[in-house]
This record gives C-alpha cells, structure tokens and sequence, in this order.
C-alpha cells in the first residue's frame, strides 16, 4: 500500500496540519472480517476522523481541500488519533451526513473489536461499554436490508449483540450466492453461540 504525506487545514483554527494517507488501497494480502473491518499488509489503517492537535477539534478530514505535500515554507503539525469519547462526542453533530453517520458507528464498533487499546478502555469503563453497545444498537437499525452488505453487516451486528434468531433470519435475506464459506461460518457460529468476529 502507497501512504503518502498530505497537508490541509484545520477548519476550526486554520492551522496547517499533515497526516499519512493512502494513496492506493492493495486488496492483496488485506485480512477481512466478518464485520466488514478490513486490515491492510502493513496494518496501517488511517481513519476518516483527525484530531487538531492545536485546537482539539474532531473532524472528518476527507471533505476538506488537501495539498499532496506539506509546503516546506510553512510549520505542519501532525494530526492526532481522536480517543474514543471523542468519536461518542462526534456523533451529537447533527452536520454529519447519513454515510459519515454509518462510518462513525462503524469505526466505534471497530474499536471495540479491533483496536488493541480501544477495545481495554471500552471493556474496562462499564459507561463506554453501554455507550458502545447503544451504538451498535443504532448501527444495526440504520442498516438497511435491500443492500446485501449492509444486510450481511446487519447480520453481524445482530450476532454480536447475541440476538442468534434475529441474525439467522437476516442471513435467509440475503440474495446473493446462498451457499458461501462466509455464510456457512456465521451459521457455524451460531450453533456453538458464538459472538467472534472471524477472518472472512
Ligand atoms: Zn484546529
């Protein structure tokens, strides 16, 4: 995978910040889960969502103008990992759009099952793990049923929370190839009451 340096400016305090971002995505040797997160060669996985270092401001970065480099005559600041209350605080702002909305509650899910310190902050803090549970709740509710992915992400959602008979019911909905590996596997899980995500 290409990361290359880009530098915008911060929309609240107009400090020029720079990050690493992709320039190409290379499917080849990227591991997919069950839930849809999707981890690259070299497990760099650059979010959507940046940190101002400067003002502390949360924001999604990708709608704004960037410059594929930091101009040399100007001081960049790197941008930060936004904590996860963070993202819980981004999700009040009613300017986001529908699709932001569903990449937010994705990333929160994620976080909880894929991100190493994230998933010990919420598991540990009965507060976030009710916060992170209401998200999946919502999460699962905005997922439509006509889409297939969303449907199988649906699934999923149903599964982890542990609603078996709810995922099972989803899953006989799908119209794609019925008789998948993927398919097979969440029907695995469900016998043995599984709530795992696995690597698709
Ligand atoms: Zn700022």
């Amino acid at each position: 995978m290409q990361v290359q340096t880009v530098s915008f400016e911060c929309p609240f305090c107009c400090v020029t910040l720079k990050m690493n971002a992709h320039l190409s995505l290379s499917e080849e040797n990227a591991t997919h889960y069950s839930d849809g997160y999707i981890e690259y060669e070299d497990s760099i996985r650059l979010s959507r969502i940046v940190q101002c270092p400067a003002c502390n401001e949360v924001f999604f970065y990708d709608s704004l103008e960037t410059q594929p480099l930091c101009n040399p005559d100007e001081i960049c600041v790197d941008i930060l990992e936004p904590p996860v209350d963070r993202y819980f605080e981004l999700l009040k702002n009613t300017g986001l759009t529908s699709e932001q909305e569903l990449y937010l509650r994705k990333e929160i899910w994620y976080y909880g099952t894929h991100h190493t310190v994230g998933s010990n902050e919420i598991l540990n803090n009965p507060d976030f793990k009710n916060l992170w549970l209401d998200n999946l709740e919502i999460l699962e509710q905005n997922l439509t049923e006509t889409d297939n992915e969303q449907l199988l992400l649906k699934a999923e959602a149903n599964r982890h929370l542990g609603r078996f008979i709810r995922c099972l019911e989803l899953l006989d909905k799908h119209t794609g190839e019925k008789d998948n590996k993927y398919l097979k596997t969440i029907r695995k899980k469900i016998r043995k009451g599984s709530t795992d995500v696995f690597e698709v």
